[in-house]
């Protein structure tokens, strides 16, 4: 079953995407971390990782940013992304609940954005497992000056050790901040919701096609469009991840 799964995933996806060459480690594994995207009814991005700040922006321009204001904050998507999110919106007030971005980059984000917020990660942690022996000065230094494709696959091969990068040093980065160029929000189709922690809101969002997709990035949802029940059949599995007594399911690529 979930051999049949797969091969539907890797079918559908690379009729969208070229899929990685079979020694492509750090591509593989961000399809399997972020994939679901490629079954979205909107647009997924043209690539696995976008090569440059320029592929995100000429990506962004061909696709059309639509923007809407949340409580005077404005929140840029793909247009079916945000028309399926306003359409969350009015569900949610009419239940007494509040669909919410979670910060002022809870959407749409450029190159330069997702760039600084992984750096930012990658240097703490540096800090940290320099602090406690485990990565000395001269590693710590090696690893801040690489470009960040090979900063990327570097941080990967650490956390392998258990030297992780999230931002309690106790997951993988993956899990807390996207790589240069593989964010679902550089394809205006993730939000981060204030009130992730609310099944019943969940509930709502998954309902106008609004799904957690990351695991363990709570906040993090994608625009799938589909209907829940359609999603094993576009190869995706459900995966349950129990926090602090509280269940939520992210629907992944059953790779
Ligand atoms: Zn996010």
């Amino acid at each position: 079953m979930h051999e049949r799964a797969r091969e539907r995933f890797l079918t559908l996806a690379g009729r969208r995407v070229a899929l990685p060459d079979p020694d492509d480690a750090f591509a593989w594994r961000i399809l399997a971390e972020y994939g679901a995207v490629f079954v979205t009814m909107a647009t997924p991005p043209p690539r696995i990782v976008f090569e440059s700040p320029d592929a995100v922006d000429r990506f962004q321009e061909a696709v059309g940013r639509a923007e809407a204001l949340f409580d005077g904050v404005p929140v840029v998507l793909q247009r079916p992304a945000l028309a399926a999110l306003l359409g969350a919106v009015d569900e949610a007030r009419s239940l007494g609940l509040r669909v919410a971005p979670r910060g002022a980059d809870a959407a749409a984000r450029s190159w330069g954005d997702s760039e600084a917020l992984w750096r930012g990660r990658v240097e703490r942690a540096c800090d940290h497992w320099n602090g406690c022996g485990l990565l000395s000065a001269a590693q710590a230094a090696l690893l801040r000056g690489l470009g960040t494709t090979e900063q990327a696959a570097a941080v990967l091969d650490l956390e392998r050790d258990g030297i992780w990068f999230s931002t309690y040093f106790d997951k993988s980065i993956l899990h807390s901040v996207a790589a240069p160029g593989t964010s679902q929000h550089l394809s205006m189709l993730a939000f981060d919701v204030e009130d992730f922690a609310n099944a019943e809101l969940r509930g709502v969002l998954a309902r106008h096609g609004w799904f957690q997709t990351v695991v363990s990035d709570l906040p993090h949802f994608t625009f799938l469009g589909h209907a829940e029940a359609e999603l094993p059949d576009l190869g995706l599995r459900r995966e349950v991840m129990d926090v602090s007594g509280e269940a939520y399911a992210f629907w992944v690529p059953a790779l």
